[in-house]
């Protein structure tokens, strides 16, 4: 505390001692009042604050002990420091007793007031920092509180569902949206095992794996999708929360309704099918009618006549394979296409396909190699339609994608307990950015080398589909301008 805050007030009859006072303590910096009795003293105490007042027991008038009870009421962080004669200790010790901090008997030593002063201001600063400090503790407690209802309060008003589940997957939290989604009102408490609340084990072996923090590398959250009787339908992304130890506390999920994207899917598929059902056989008769008056009548027309006629051809014929795609997809999102399984023999399947694409590969001077366990490999439980459909469409895109004179290698093998099947091609590549999407519906790669391959942006999403019902996994490397391997997995055994 800097000494010239400090407002001392002397109120003594002795103007000695006033005088005395003032000298000794304006030295020191403070600044000083002088009043020489009660009443004067008390009138300045009514207009101004002083830190601390020097206050003389024996006064003509109003006397220390009737002044003090007062400065205490008005000013009750004043510290009051009683003179006294030695006669009147006893009295400065009762007004002690009365709240009067300290007390310095008469006559004292220069040295001795500032004692008594520096042990009074040491203990005003010292009662200033604790009050700061327990104002901070408050201001802190009041923003956490604060904090703590405004977080709740968002949480409660989040349109998603929000579960907060502790490391052996219990229910620690669950939003208003969560319970109505999952039609909980009945069990709406948290603090039971996850299953408790929600019938899919799946969901819930998600929600015990990322409370966990067992999640594979290179992953934040885990994702799932749900239906509930297959009339409502959900997506869940589960992520674990971590402390600044690394240590895992649990996992937040969340959880969206997707029932109405779901239906308006279902509508697009469905209008897309229909549709492909009803061009199919028109486009299919222009593409013969083509085909004839290429073949029969217009043998002696000009070049640039028959150059437009095949065009057409080529793109009904392209438009034919769009629709048969779509058909195929919609078919397969319908969950139609897949038959019964029965045990696969992927090692003469592979051995059909590319012999089959080995025509197309030597038509753009292209070699396909296939290479096999001498064991042959174990049957797969599959359609086996939909496999041959899965390995036709990666070859016939190493076949599409890579250049003349290019390399084709076909590898099947066993890893783990299941079939491996590696398209690998040197050709064009694919660039990073792509490697994500090429699953997606319609989407395909443009560039100079892309551009004169014609396709539908739908093959890769077939394959997907395929794998993804059989429990498989598809995973593709690619460098741009080195070739791109296509890795499938297939399960050996139904789950
Ligand atoms: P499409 O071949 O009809 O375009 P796909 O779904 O089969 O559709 O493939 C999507 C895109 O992925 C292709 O357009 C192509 O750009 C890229 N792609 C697929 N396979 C390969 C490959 N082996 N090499 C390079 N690019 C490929």
């Amino acid at each position: 505390m800097e000494t010239q805050e400090l407002q001392i007030l002397v109120v003594d009859d002795e103007r000695d001692i006033r005088d005395g006072c003032e000298r000794i303590l304006t030295r020191k910096g403070y600044q000083v009042t002088k009043a020489s009795n009660g009443e004067e003293g008390l009138k300045l105490l009514e207009k101004n604050h002083y830190t601390l007042v020097l206050l003389d027991l024996k006064m003509p008038g109003m006397d220390g002990l009737e002044v003090l009870p007062r400065i205490r009421r008005m000013h009750p962080e004043t510290l009051v420091i009683i003179i006294t004669g030695f006669a009147t200790i006893e009295t400065a010790i009762e007004a002690m007793k009365n709240g009067a901090y300290d007390f310095i008997p008469k006559p004292f030593k220069p040295d001795q007031l500032r004692i008594v002063i520096d042990r009074a201001v040491e203990r005003k600063r010292l009662t200033d920092e604790a009050k700061r400090l327990e104002q901070e503790r408050l201001r802190t407690l009041q923003d956490l509180d604060m904090e703590k209802s405004r977080t709740r309060t968002i949480i409660h008003a989040l349109p998603e569902g929000v579960m907060v589940s502790t490391p052996d997957a219990r229910v620690a939290l669950m939003n208003p949206a969560f319970i109505r989604m999952l039609d909980l009102n009945g069990a709406s408490k948290p603090g039971e095992a996850i299953d408790h609340y929600v019938a899919d084990k799946d969901f819930c072996d998600l929600v015990a794996t990322a409370s966990q923090g067992d999640l594979p590398e290179g992953q934040e959250s885990l994702a799932y999708n749900f239906d509930v009787e297959e009339r409502q339908f959900f997506m869940a992304h589960s992520t674990p929360v971590m402390s600044d130890m690394g240590e895992c506390l649990g996992a937040v999920t969340v959880l969206v309704d997707i029932t109405e994207l779901k239906m308006l899917d279902r509508l697009k598929s469905e209008f897309v099918s229909q549709v492909s059902h009803e061009l199919r056989s028109p486009l299919s008769t222009i593409h013969e009618q083509l085909a004839v008056v290429l073949n029969d009548l217009v043998q002696d027309a000009p070049a640039e006549q028959q150059h437009i006629l095949s065009r057409a051809k080529e793109k009904t014929q392209g438009l034919i394979a769009l629709i048969g795609d779509l058909l195929d997809l919609s078919r397969i999102e319908a969950g139609l296409v897949m038959k019964e399984p029965e045990p696969v023999e992927i090692s003469s399947l592979l051995g059909g396909v590319v012999d089959f694409l080995g025509a197309k590969a030597k038509g753009k001077k292209q070699a396909i190699t296939l290479t096999l366990p001498e064991t042959g490999l174990p049957p797969v439980p599959a359609d086996p339609q939909a496999v041959e459909s899965v390995i036709g469409n990666l070859i016939t895109n190493a076949i599409n994608y890579s250049g003349e004179g290019s390399l084709i290698e076909v590898i099947g093998d066993v890893d783990a307990d299941c079939v491996r099947i590696i398209v690998k091609d040197n050709g064009f590549g694919i660039e990073e950015r792509h490697l994500a999407k090429i699953f997606d519906k319609f989407y395909r790669v443009k560039n100079e080398k892309t551009r004169f391959v014609t396709g539908t942006g739908l093959g890769l999403r077939i394959v997907k589909e395929i794998i993804d019902s059989m429990g498989g996994k598809i995973a593709v490397e690619s460098k741009f301008g080195e070739g791109s391997t296509f890795t499938v997995h297939l399960p050996l055994h139904q789950e």
